[in-house]
């Protein structure tokens, strides 16, 4: 069974080896983006959400943070509850009846990202988490879905499979959007 990660509610939108490539082929711009590529985008993790689940928040994340000159996601989980809004609180939060398995919400001024929220879905049981949420930080620092299935801003997930690393054009991508 194929399961849409992502679904319409947004408001807008290799191998492990994170090296910069020499010459950058980008293949879209103007994409919404963070401000500037130094900036820590800073998550909380509502307390309802699962604690064995984290450990695959930080791995995913820390795929990213492995690409030098993009923006670094900080993930912190709290005894906190949150709310899904645009003000400028970024969180992570499980929910019932999300009709994929995440959606990561990003709120734009002015072609800048200014808050964003990733919201997933409270039942993942047959679905890898670390793949999802390697795909929903990819949104939360700018990036739109592409249509190579090896890439892990690919829409769709299969049942009990995994995507757990960037690919080259990952990579590039996420580097053309803050060149
Ligand atoms: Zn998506």
């Amino acid at each position: 069974m194929i399961k849409i990660i992502f679904s319409g509610l947004l408001i807008i939108l290799m191998t492990s080896c994170a090296a910069p490539p020499k010459i950058l082929s980008c293949s879209y711009s103007g994409e919404p983006r963070w401000a500037e590529q130094k900036i820590a985008i800073k998550f909380y993790i509502d307390a309802r959400f699962p604690i064995d689940k984290i450990d695959s928040l930080y791995i995913a994340v820390s795929k990213w943070n492995s690409i030098i000159g993009t923006p670094s996601i900080q993930i912190i989980p709290t005894n906190e509850i949150f709310d899904k809004k645009l003000d400028g609180i970024n969180v992570i939060l499980m929910e019932p009846e999300v009709n994929s398995l995440a959606y990561t919400r990003i709120n734009i001024s002015n072609d800048v990202i200014v808050d964003t929220d990733i919201v997933f879905n409270d039942n993942m049981d047959d679905y890898d988490v670390e793949s999802v949420a390697l795909h929903e930080f990819g949104h939360a620092v700018g990036l739109p879905h592409n249509n190579d299935v090896n890439s892990v801003m690919y829409p769709y997930l299969a049942q009990d499979t995994t995507k757990r690393q960037l690919t080259f054009k990952d990579v590039e991508n996420v580097l053309c959007l803050y060149k």
